[in-house]
C-alpha cells in the first residue's frame, strides 16, 4: 500500500533524538510530518538565557521558525524544589556550573540539601512546550510530575536528575522505573500530549 504524502509539516527545535522520536510517535496517525533542526544546514545553535521554562521554550520556537518560515516546535524543562525556593529550575542542566555533568549536578543538590528532612524534600519536574507557527500564532502547554530529592541516588535509567527523584505513587525513582513507564508519566509526556490535542485541533 502507498504511504499517503504527509501535507503539514513541523519541526522539532531540538537536537535530542529521544524527544524527537517521541513526538513522531505521538503524530505517526496523522497528517504531520515531524522533521528536526538537524535536518538543515546553518541553524545556529540558541541561547537559553531567559529567566524562565515559557520564556526559554517560546524564545527558541519563535526563532526556529522565523528562520525556517516553519511551524516550530520547542521545550524546555528542569527540577524545582520547594525547600530551595525553586532551585536549580531554568539552571537545571548547570547547577554545578557551566560544563557540569549529571552527577556533580546530583552531588550539588544532595549537599544543599543534607541535614533536610524527608517530608521538607519535595520537588517537582516541570516542561514547557512552545508552539509557533508560520502565520505567528503561539500556543504554549504545560507538564509537572511530583516527588521527593532523595537521600542519596537510586536506579541508573534515565537521564539527569532521575536517580534522586522518587515518586510516592511508585515507591521508586526514575532511576529505577521502566524507560517506557517514565515516559507515560512524565513532566515532558503530559506536556507534549496536552500539545498534541492543540496540534490536531488547529494544524490539521
Ligand atoms: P532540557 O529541557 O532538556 O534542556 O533539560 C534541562 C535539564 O533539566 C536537564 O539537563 C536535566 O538536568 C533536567 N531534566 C529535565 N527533564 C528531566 C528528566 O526527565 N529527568 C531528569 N532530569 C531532567
Amino acid at each position: 500500500m502507498l504511504n499517503r504524502a504527509k501535507t503539514n509539516r513541523i519541526v522539532v527545535a531540538s537536537r535530542n533524538k529521544g524527544k524527537l522520536i517521541e513526538i513522531k510517535e505521538m503524530l505517526k496517525d496523522t497528517d504531520i510530518e515531524v522533521v528536526s533542526v538537524d535536518d538543515f544546514y546553518g541553524i545556529p545553535r540558541l541561547v537559553e538565557d531567559g529567566q524562565t521554562f515559557e520564556e526559554n521554550a517560546l524564545c527558541k520556537a519563535r526563532a526556529i521558525s522565523q528562520i525556517l518560515n516553519m511551524t516550530a516546535l520547542a521545550d524546555d524543562s528542569g527540577l524545582e524544589v520547594d525547600f530551595l525556593k525553586g532551585l536549580p529550575g531554568v539552571k537545571s542542566a548547570r547547577f554545578a556550573g557551566e560544563h557540569a555533568n549529571d552527577e556533580e549536578n546530583n552531588k550539588k543538590l544532595l549537599r544543599l540539601l543534607e541535614g533536610v528532612p524527608f517530608e521538607d524534600r519535595k520537588a517537582r519536574f516541570r516542561c514547557v512546550i512552545a508552539m509557533v507557527c508560520s502565520d505567528g500564532r503561539e500556543y504554549k502547554t504545560e507538564g509537572f510530575c511530583d516527588g521527593y530529592i532523595t537521600l542519596e541516588p537510586r536506579g541508573s535509567n534515565g537521564f539527569g536528575y532521575d536517580p534522586i527523584f522518587w515518586i510516592p505513587e511508585f515507591n521508586m525513582t526514575f532511576g529505577e522505573m521502566e524507560p517506557g513507564i517514565k515516559n507515560n508519566i512524565s513532566h515532558r509526556a503530559k506536556a507534549l500530549s496536552e500539545m498534541v490535542k492543540i496540534i490536531k485541533r488547529e494544524i490539521i
